[in-house]
């Protein structure tokens, strides 16, 4: 039988990272300012390792690109999918991301990136900014070129276990005392639209504003996330979006929830608690791929847990 594939996250140190991916998830940080773990990944920016089992040591491209059937042989060049866990100890830089389509024109034949993220915890008056002001692109660039960020931007309220659809196009930014379960296509593009003149290394990070004014959606138009629940004595299952690169459900279980085998493969990222899945003993932190084949499953235990799959 197929066997879980547990995967080490890549750290990565960003100019607005902290140090809750280790005070909170226990992961081996480089450095005080560590904002992104890459949980489940096989872009080549950043490529998780296999821990355990047949194939420990190799990288998910690696199985991706020679053991296509754990995959239920889905096509295409590269894994789709790319999870991340965020803590943002300082505002992220306001940004925006290509369609496939036009990152394949002007980004090499590279995916473009649709993703969505869920709150795993934020300071009481955290806020994150989805959307903006404008009714026209001409509108924007005068708002921007007038350094009104402020009437620009829609700048949001969040609060612990709050889900958004960030679709291509759409302008946002991940803000301070943050963390964040990021699921997304597997794309690192994306165009800054504003940094707030912060300086790495005594320098500017470069800008993207012809391309921000290219791919940007104006008006703006919210995602509505319809989150579909599904409640037991032993469970909480909660669909928070299903779209054509990704499905991703969130579980409470304080007792047992059976699933059946899915055609091609699933993610899960337990975010809270411990338990096992047909018998194998999971804990916060870890993120497997359940591969093709795996079969029906059993979660049992005290655990949240996030669930997603192509
Ligand atoms: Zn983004």
């Amino acid at each position: 039988m197929a066997e879980l594939i547990f995967l080490d996250p890549v750290l990565k140190d960003v100019i607005w990272g902290g140090n809750a991916l280790r005070t909170k998830f226990g992961y081996d940080i480089p450095s005080e300012t560590t904002g992104e773990a890459w949980v489940v990944s096989a872009h080549k920016n950043g490529d998780c390792r296999v821990r355990g089992g047949q194939y420990d040591g190799c990288t998910l491209s690696q199985l991706w690109n020679e053991h296509r059937e754990l995959f239920g042989g889905q096509e295409g060049e590269q894994f789709p999918i790319l999870i991340k866990i965020i803590d943002a100890k300082q505002d992220l830089s306001i940004q925006v991301h290509p369609d496939d389509a036009y990152a394949r024109v002007h980004e090499n034949g590279s995916l473009g990136k649709t993703e969505c993220w869920y709150i795993l915890d934020c300071d009481a008056d955290a806020t994150i900014v989805v959307g903006h002001n404008a009714n026209s692109t001409e509108e924007m660039k005068q708002m921007i070129a007038e350094d009104r960020w402020d009437d620009l931007l829609q700048v949001r309220s969040i609060k612990k276990g709050d889900f958004f659809q960030i679709e291509p196009g759409t302008v946002h930014a991940i803000r301070r005392g943050t963390m964040i379960l990021e699921i997304q296509q597997s794309s690192d593009i994306t165009y800054r639209m504003y940094d707030y003149n912060r300086l790495q290394n005594g320098k500017l990070r470069p800008l993207h504003l012809e391309q921000c004014m290219d791919v940007i959606h104006c008006p703006h138009k919210d995602y509505e996330v319809i989150r579909v629940q599904e409640k037991t004595a032993d469970y909480e299952l909660e669909e928070l979006v299903d779209c054509p690169f990704y499905a991703v459900e969130h579980a409470v279980i304080h007792g047992q929830l059976v699933r059946p085998g899915l055609p091609l493969y699933e993610m899960i990222d337990v975010i809270e608690g411990e338990g096992t899945i047909n018998g194998t003993c999971i804990q916060k932190g870890d993120h497997f791929v359940i591969p093709h084949g795996y079969g029906d499953y059993t979660l049992q235990g005290n655990m949240e847990i996030m669930l997603s799959r192509p």
